[in-house]
């Protein structure tokens, strides 16, 4: 039987051909110089280039590398639910395959959880290789998010962080179907800290977050934490009354005092369509927290995979749901 592992690095992969074998090659070098046992778990988030077989193929040479291969695409946030629910280390690190978040900030990492740190985020002080736009558009969304709630989701951190065993087995409590973990992992609390890190370009490929999936993760992540959107209709709405009260009483006052009328069709129509686009988009914004019910109430599994390799048979866990 092997030693116990200390350390669990989990790396969601999505058609990572060009990187992953890179990926393995640096964290490789990073873990075996800490000297102690650690698994490096590979979660295949449903690719279709030859992800799956490098990672099968180099599961036959190292048992350390352990791997789980989704059925289809399940997104990266379940992808890291997966890899966090088979790992048995004492410490857990989540890092990207695209080399990126440079694992040689593991160790620093690790220091901070020996100093009794439970959760140890990468804090983003550069992002080299990111666009304009996605530097811009992630600069704004996390100040967003922060002003919209009241859990403290540290700005300008991914979900390369370490988090120690008691964080990732509270985590596993957390059934919510379209998670914002980094958000999840600040509400569960316990002693948390940064180390600072510049982020590096793509090692090859290309991103996998297009511009729908970033929209959708920044909306998962608002209706996750936030009540705030919803209040927009009720504020908006009694703005809007105590205006269009003011005006009927000018109005009033015009027809009796002045004897006079306002004409116009044309601006009768600008405001209606105005107020109705206003209107389509609260509608729009109760939709995305219903859908979202929806999801939990249907209940179905998170994930489902469809193969694992280098597990210990009698050690396999998982979630029920
Ligand atoms: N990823 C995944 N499933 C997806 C999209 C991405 O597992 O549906 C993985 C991807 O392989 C990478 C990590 O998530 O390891 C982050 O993706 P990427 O680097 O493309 O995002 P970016 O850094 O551009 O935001
Ligand atoms: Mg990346």
């Amino acid at each position: 039987m092997s030693e116990a592992v200390r350390y669990s690095i989990v790396v969601p992969v999505y058609n990572e051909e060009e990187v992953i074998l890179e990926s393995y090659k640096r964290l490789k070098t990073v873990m075996d110089s800490l000297k102690e046992p650690y698994e490096i778990v590979f979660i295949n988030d449903g690719s279709r280039d030859k992800t799956s077989f490098i990672v099968s193929e180099i599961c036959e040479t190292d048992k350390n590398i352990k791997f789980i291969d989704f059925s289809r695409n399940f997104g990266h946030q379940v992808a890291i639910t997966a890899g966090m629910d088979y790992t048995e280390g004492e410490a857990i690190v989540v890092i990207d395959a695209d080399l990126q978040d440079p694992p040689e900030v593991i160790p620093k990492m690790i220091e901070k959880w020996k100093e009794g740190y439970d959760v140890v985020y990468g804090k983003r002080l550069e992002r080299k290789g990111d666009t304009f736009f996605k530097k811009f558009t992630a600069a704004i969304f996390y100040r967003f998010l922060r002003s919209m709630t009241d859990v403290d989701i540290p700005v300008d951190t991914g979900d390369f962080r370490l988090i120690d065993r008691k964080v990732c087995d509270a985590l596993k409590q957390v059934n919510e179907r379209n998670r914002y973990i980094r958000g999840i992992i600040s509400w569960l609390g316990f002693k948390q800290t940064g180390v600072e890190f510049s982020r590096d370009k793509r090692f090859a490929g290309e991103t996998k977050y297009p511009l729908k999936k970033m929209l959708k993760f920044a909306f998962d992540a608002i209706t996750s934490f936030s009540y705030k959107p919803l209040k927009l209709a009720s504020y908006g709405g009694m703005m809007l009354s105590t205006l269009s009260f003011v005006y009927l009483v000018v109005v009033l006052a015009t027809r009796l005092i002045a004897q006079g009328t306002t004409p116009g069709w044309a601006s009768i129509l600008a405001v209606n369509l105005f107020f109705n686009g206003i209107m389509l988009i609260i509608l729009g914004i109760i939709g995305e927290y219903i859908g979202r019910i929806y999801d939990e109430a249907k209940g179905r599994p998170l994930y489902v995979i469809r193969e694992l390799k280098n597990f210990d048979r009698d050690k396999k866990s998982g979630r029920s749901r």
